[in-house]
């Protein structure tokens, strides 16, 4: 590869004759030329600007001297610079010229415009300073047929274009075959086409200054090249939804296993099923003007998780009976009543019809098991089934249980990891009411259910007989202290 760099600056470019990039220009891998603009000057003070033509601050960037530099460079000599206008921009049939004039006024430079740069046989570097280079040169050698990029840096402003060239060539250069040690190191980074920012990197000693890694991230050292995998990828997931939501945004879901899925629920992100990238996820409190749609939600979750032998007549006696307006605005004006509902904070196309934004697609109802000043318990409170123990509060007292009554979600988000998000907020919120232990009941036969209990540290401690419209069914009862818990931290199997 043929990089030139054309500057009024050359010793600015004398940094690429340190490191790697200099090692690879060194042996050949590379072949870079720095070139004088004033060479192509021809007046005593070799003057390579003027005034702006219609006024204003600064100096612009003569297009004669810069017309003689490139043609020079780009090997158009001004006599066949013409025969070249119908041409293709190719110098030699099978190699490719690219002339970059770097500019904050251009597209953004990515890791994608470096990928694409790194196949060019040539890059030549057009550095401006002053208010820029006359805007007509990048527009006659592109009429000339030469691909012409003018690219960005980012959204500030430097004094010349040196910086970015610098920028450009370290970028594009460590791609080429050769270069980097290593060419693995390339392939987890940052802005690599699975479009997530590295993990976090460390090395030994494994405690330091007080930050052990034995403690904050086990998994790290326990040799299972697999989990080191899984773990580091859902680190990725969570760095880049704290510090690059745009980045999560376009992330294709086709890519995105049912772990990756999870992990991105539980850092405020969905996926529904049949939608094209992730889509931000709330998370709250439900408001008493949530109650209509938190009906509609319970009334259209709860068959889905019934067991196949109740009528659909048992189905609807029940929820007739518990899943009303009158029983789900009572639990939310209940201080002794946690419910949570989910939505999505963007219209979302899905494969089961589109989802609206601020529609309720999940919901938890977590029932403190505490009298009132009446001595009543609160509505709907199943009776706590002989099998749940309830622990002492840690500093001694008396504790204090809670049933899990609700954790639903809407098919078009089933597999996106939000039964687990609720569980965890479920878990939280009770753990912050100084519940210490909270327990549930769910039919003996919804595997799916149980599976997703067990992910967020409920265990099996016995059964119930549960009525659903008359037909007495048999529960799994499982239990979980959150005495453990921080009430600060969602509950969840990457943390
Ligand atoms: N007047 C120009 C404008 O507002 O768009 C800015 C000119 S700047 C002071 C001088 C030169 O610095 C530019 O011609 C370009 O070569 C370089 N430059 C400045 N900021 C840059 C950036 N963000 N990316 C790439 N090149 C930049």
């Amino acid at each position: 590869m043929r990089l030139d760099v054309v500057t009024i600056f050359p010793d600015y470019l004398r940094v690429l004759e340190l490191s790697l990039i200099g090692k690879a220009a060194g042996t050949g891998l590379i072949d870079l030329a720095v070139h004088d603009l004033r060479r192509w000057a021809h007046d005593r003070h070799r003057t390579v600007d003027d005034t702006p033509l219609g006024g204003g601050a600064g100096m612009v960037m003569r297009p004669d001297v810069w017309g003689e530099a490139l043609d020079t460079v780009l090997d158009l000599p001004a006599e066949r610079a013409a025969a070249r206008e119908a041409a293709t921009g190719r110098r030699r049939a099978g190699t490719r010229q690219v002339l970059v004039v770097p500019t904050p006024a251009g597209e953004v430079f990515t890791q994608r415009t470096a990928e694409d740069l790194a196949h060019a046989d040539q890059v030549v570097f057009a550095c401006g300073r002053y208010e820029g280079i006359d805007a007509r040169v990048p527009e006659h050698y592109r009429q000339l047929g030469v691909e012409v990029r003018e690219l960005s840096i980012g959204d500030y402003v430097l004094n010349g274009g040196e910086v970015a060239a610098l920028v450009i060539i370290e970028a594009v250069a460590r791609l080429r075959p050769g270069v980097l040690g290593n060419p693995d190191s390339v392939v987890e980074e940052s802005h690599s086409r699975a479009g997530l920012l590295e993990y976090p990197v460390h090395t030994r000693p494994v405690s330091w200054r007080g930050h052990d890694l034995a403690t904050s991230w086990p998994g790290l050292l326990s040799g299972n090249h697999p989990r080191v995998a899984r773990e580091r990828r859902e680190r990725a997931i969570a760095r880049t939804a704290d510090r690059r939501p745009d980045m999560v945004a376009r992330l294709d879901a086709q890519h995105l296993d049912g772990k990756d899925r999870a992990a991105l629920a539980h850092n405020g992100w969905a996926v529904p099923r049949g939608a094209a990238h992730p889509v931000p996820l709330s998370l709250r409190r439900a408001l008493a003007e949530d109650v209509p749609g938190l009906v509609v939600l319970a009334r259209r979750t709860f068959p889905d998780a019934c067991p196949s032998f109740l009528t659909t007549e048992q189905v609807t006696e029940h929820m007739d009976r518990h899943l009303t307006a009158e029983r789900l605005g009572a639990w939310q004006a209940d201080p002794r009543v946690i419910v949570t509902l989910a939505c999505l904070t963007e219209d979302t196309p899905a494969e089961a019809g589109p989802v609206r934004a601020g529609e309720p697609v999940g919901y938890s109802v977590v029932i403190l098991e505490a009298e009132d000043d009446a001595g009543a318990l609160p509505a709907g409170l199943d009776p706590r089934p002989a099998a749940v123990n309830v622990p002492h509060r840690p500093a001694g007292g008396p504790g204090l249980a809670a049933e899990l009554s609700k954790v639903y979600v809407d098919a078009r988000l089933r597999g996106s990891g939000l039964v687990d998000v609720l569980l965890s907020e479920a878990v939280r919120g009770a753990c912050a009411l100084g519940v210490t232990t909270l327990w549930l009941g769910t039919h003996d036969g919804n595997r799916r259910a149980h599976k997703a209990y067990r992910r967020s540290g409920f265990v099996k401690v016995g059964t119930r007989r549960y009525d659903v419209g008359g037909q007495s069914c048999r529960d799994v009862v499982m239990t979980l202290s959150p005495g453990a818990c921080d009430p600060q931290q969602p509950v969840w199997s990457g943390r």
